[in-house]
Formats: structure tokens, C-alpha cells, sequence
């Protein structure tokens, strides 16, 4: 694995140095007489107190990191679990993929505004440390995934389609497993629906940063406070998920998606949440193409000076309204522009003939009701 893991999830954290309390070591379970090292449990999370003979333990559980002295398992592939993590790892190969592609249909079903998940051209392999590595180190991964878990690559067999192809390292817990799945699948989609041009620029630290996007979406609906702590100070997208994240609250998801796709920037700025917003100017004229005639013989450069329920549109389950010129779908929250100021709007209820908004700022509510004919 590459220097990022060691430096990320195997290296102790020692960010603490001082004389002995009445707590046992974590590793020996022995009261510490003398000094006492705080690590951090980077599968469960939490700071936990080792003494000084166990901070020198060359062995390290893989998945949490902490040293490991007796009652581990020791993997094929060289790895170390700790008599915790054992217990909590998923053992069995085929367990792990169903619990993968559950994450999947559970992505799908909370992106289904948005996109959708490669499905049916997929190839998921549960891998050891050595299959893993070696697939890091093969020249096919031209955008190779840098995660720590995992790595996708993606085949092209003619024409515009492809098979992904994702491996998943064995032997994490459910939490993880879910996390790194839906990390991997974010750069099937990429991989899948990017333009070229789009991929070519793009940094790959943005890229990385939408994929954890992805995964820290998947668990903040499984309320694992946890997981997502961790892929928040985790360094290894060098700022960039902040930004996306910043990018999400201030326009949200739609706006990102966009940007992914035709952003002109190769990274977000997390000072900037609105640069999200400066998308290639093919993609203005392919979204304005989609609006209803009459709003494209409107003249552009006037402003409204209220908020104006155009038009709205599609099946019962799946409507999209269309107020000024902004988009929403059900919960979408997006500024719109007026003539004199901006607002930030949640999209509560599309109705048949009125939608239910909310203004951010003030959380006060209003309907706004289609033109009369
Ligand atoms: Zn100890
Ligand atoms: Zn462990
Ligand atoms: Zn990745």
C-alpha cells in the first residue's frame, strides 16, 4: 500500500505524552505505572491510553491501528486484527459484497434526484493486502483510486460502454465496508459518465473528494458519527472535501453534479462555495434548451424582482419546478437570483399546482402558486 496508509491508518497517534492514571492499557490491559500514550482507535474512534513497553510493539491491528500483544488473528496476506476488530469484521467474502451492493441500491435510492450507480456492468471483488497493492502498482489504473481500501478501474468494450471493475480489501467492518464501497462506486460513476475533457482536468484531489462526498452521504444516513468523523479529518484529499461539502450546503448536490461535469475550475475553493456555480458555458445552453419556450423568448438580462413559480413539471413521484431561473426538485436548496439580492431557497413540496418553499435564512415558509393561465 502506498506511503498515504501508513501515514493515515496504520501509524499510532500519539498526541499525548504523561504520567500514569489509574486506567489499564489499552493493548495489555495492565495498569500503567509509568508513562502513558493516548492512540486513537481508527476503527471505532475514541482515545485510548497504552503504556510504554505496548507504544513499542512493532505489530499493529490493521483496521483500528493499535498495537496488537496477544489475542489477535493473523491474516494470510501479513495483516494484524486486534481481538476487537476480529470480532467485527465481516469474515466472509460473500457477505462483504452483499453488504457492498446494499450500499449500492441504498446510494441509488438517496442520489435518485441526481444520478444513478453503475449496476449491471460491474465486477466486485473482495481482495487480500497482495491483490490490492499489486493493483496499485499496475500501469491498467491510469486514474487509479488512491483510497486506502480499495481501488476501481474501468474497461472500455466498445463504444461508450464500460465494465468496472472494483476490488475491496477483506476483512473490514460493516461501517468501512460501506464506506469504502461507496467510495468506489463514486469513481465507477465518474468513470462512467464524465466527459474526457471533463477527466483531463479536473484534479484529482477533487475527484477524490467527490467520491468521499458519496461515501460520507452513505454515512450520515446510516447515522455513523464515526465513519464520517473519520473521512472529515482525513487529510487525503488536501482540503477539497471541505470545499465540496461547502459547495453542497450553499447550493446543493444539483450545483456539484454540474460542476463535476463541467465545472471550470480543476478543484473547488472552500472560501468561494459560489464558484461551484462556474460551470462551461455548453452546459448553460444545454440546460436553457431544456426550459419551456416561453422562458427562452424572455429577455435574459431582466431580473425578477420576486420569486416566480414558472413551470412545473414531471411524473407524481419525480417533479421538478422551475422558479426564476433556477430548477428544484423535492428538499433541492439553491440561491436564486432576483433583481436586488440573492436568496437561498429549499424546495419543501412540489404540488400539482403551487410549490411549498422555505427560505433559508429566516426558515419562514411560502407557496408560490402557478401564473394563472
Ligand atoms: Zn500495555
Ligand atoms: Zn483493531
Ligand atoms: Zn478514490
Amino acid at each position: 500500500m502506498n506511503a498515504l496508509v501508513t501515514a493515515v491508518w496504520l501509524s499510532l497517534s500519539l498526541a499525548a505524552v504523561a504520567f500514569a492514571g489509574a486506567t489499564p492499557c489499552r493493548v495489555c490491559e495492565k495498569p500503567i505505572t509509568g508513562k502513558f500514550y493516548f492512540v486513537d482507535d481508527k476503527a471505532r474512534g475514541g482515545k485510548f491510553e497504552i503504556c510504554g513497553d505496548c507504544v513499542k510493539l512493532e505489530a499493529h491491528c490493521f483496521a483500528c491501528g493499535l498495537p496488537v500483544k496477544s489475542g489477535f488473528t493473523s491474516l494470510p496476506d501479513g495483516r494484524f486484527l486486534c481481538a476487537a476488530c476480529a470480532r467485527d469484521a465481516v469474515g466472509s467474502d460473500e457477505e462483504a459484497k452483499k453488504i457492498c451492493l446494499e450500499a449500492r441500491d441504498d446510494l441509488d435510492r438517496l442520489f435518485s434526484r441526481y444520478l444513478r450507480f453503475p449496476q449491471t456492468n460491474i465486477v466486485l471483488t473482495i481482495v487480500d493486502q497482495f491483490t490490492l497493492e499489486s493493483l496499485f502498482k499496475s500501469p491498467g489504473y491510469t486514474r487509479k483510486c488512491t483510497a486506502i481500501f480499495g481501488a476501481t478501474q474501468s474497461h472500455s468494450i466498445g463504444g461508450r460502454s464500460q465494465i468496472h471493475s472494483i476490488n475491496i480489501l477483506s476483512s473490514l467492518n460493516k461501517s468501512q465496508l460501506e464506506a469504502v464501497a461507496a467510495h468506489e462506486f463514486g469513481h465507477a460513476w465518474i468513470n462512467e459518465t464524465l466527459p474526457t475533457s471533463r477527466k483531463a482536468t479536473l484534479s484529482p484531489d477533487a475527484l477524490e473528494a467527490f467520491c468521499e462526498l458519496i461515501a460520507y452521504t452513505l454515512m450520515d444516513d446510516r447515522r455513523a458519527a464515526y465513519q464520517k468523523q473519520a473521512i472529515n479529518e482525513n487529510p487525503y484529499t488536501r482540503g477539497q472535501l471541505d470545499a465540496f461539502l461547502m459547495a453542497e450546503s450553499h447550493h446543493g448536490f444539483n450545483a456539484v453534479l454540474d460542476w463535476m461535469k463541467s465545472g471550470e475550475a480543476a478543484k473547488l475553493d472552500a472560501a468561494d462555495p459560489d464558484g461551484v456555480r462556474a460551470t462551461q458555458p455548453t452546459e448553460s445552453a444545454a440546460a436553457a434548451a431544456a426550459l419551456p419556450s416561453y422562458l427562452l423568448n424572455a429577455p435574459p438580462a431582466v431580473l425578477p424582482e420576486k420569486l416566480i413559480l414558472r413551470t412545473i413539471s414531471g411524473s407524481a413521484t419525480k417533479r421538478l419546478a422551475i422558479i426564476n431561473d433556477q430548477t428544484f426538485a423535492v428538499m433541492d436548496r439553491t440561491r436564486v437570483r432576483l433583481a436586488k439580492t440573492n436568496v437561498i431557497v429549499r424546495c419543501l413540496e412540489i404540488r400539482p399546482n403551487s410549490v411549498l418553499i422555505r427560505f433559508e435564512a429566516s426558515g419562514a415558509k411560502l407557496e408560490l402558486f402557478l401564473p394563472e393561465e
